[in-house]
């Protein structure tokens, strides 16, 4: 692929914290639409990579293009802006604001920053309404996210990252803790969006979810990209299980 297929184009990523270097010269590139899985184990840069690409820590080196555009020097507002959404390993929502009014703000954000007409009250509900009833929280509009079992707050994270409307999700760790059928649950709810045409960085201890979801596979280790490519044959790579049983 050609840097102009790729909504995604991260080449040399380099994240030093003082003297721990925490990626070294990550090469990462997503076409549209596409379903990429990101495994490694505990420590070896998932999380700050996905900062460094949404802009929530500043990298060290290496450059960033995202919809065939350099964002190095965006904020992470800006380039949610341009479309490339995530959401966070420990779900952030607004602890004392309705699921309803938790949407509101990213969705009016991301209508205003694309320049979109100005959102009426009856759309903003409507809008909210509508994702929360695509993440299965259309019954409880009014609670607060204190009220949600653990899968319906992730499933209140994945609504939230969805209401900027990304053309790339960055999901990490969506399903720590979750039972084999909530598993199953959220694995289905991305799945959906990416028929809709969304591409997914899909970060994931679960080896069974990962395999079900992703067409292609990258393996970071100790910071640095071991392995890139179908994922049949990188679970088979001697580097790859040398890198799991050695944890
Ligand atoms: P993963 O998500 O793959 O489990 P992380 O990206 O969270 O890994 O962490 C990679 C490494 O960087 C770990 O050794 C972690 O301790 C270190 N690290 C992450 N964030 C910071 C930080 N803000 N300051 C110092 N070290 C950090
Ligand atoms: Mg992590």
């Amino acid at each position: 692929a050609t840097g102009s297929d790729l909504i995604l184009d991260a080449r040399g990523i380099t994240k030093r914290f003082g003297g721990f270097v925490a990626l070294n010269n990550v090469d990462l590139a997503v076409r549209p639409g596409e379903r990429l899985g990101l495994i490694g184990p505990n420590g070896s840069g998932k999380s700050t990579l996905t900062n460094c690409l949404c802009g929530a820590l500043k990298t060290d080196g290496g450059s960033i293009s995202f919809a065939g555009r350099a964002i190095d020097n965006l904020s992470s507002y800006q380039r949610a802006r341009l479309g490339l959404g995530r959401s966070f390993q420990l779900p952030r929502p607004f602890h004392s604001l309705s699921l309803l009014d938790n949407l509101r703000i990213p969705l009016v954000y991301a209508v205003n920053a694309r320049g979109g007409t100005h959102l009426t009250e009856q759309q903003i509900r409507a809008r909210s309404t509508e994702l929360l009833g695509e993440f299965g929280l259309g019954g409880k509009l009014h609670r607060l996210p204190g009220d949600l079992t653990q899968v319906e707050m992730r499933k209140l994270e994945l609504a939230r990252a969805m209401a900027t409307d990304p053309t790339l999700l960055v999901s990490d760790e969506a399903l720590a803790g979750l039972s084999h059928s909530e598993v199953n649950e959220i694995l289905a709810l991305l799945l959906a969006l990416n028929k809709r045409g969304v591409a997914v960085i899909f970060i994931e201890h679960i080896m069974r979810a990962v395999m079900a979801f992703s067409e292609r596979l990258v393996v970071l280790v100790a910071g640095e990209k071991i392995a890139d490519g179908a994922p049949k044959d990188v679970i088979a790579d001697e580097r790859v299980i040398g890198a799991y049983l050695g944890q």
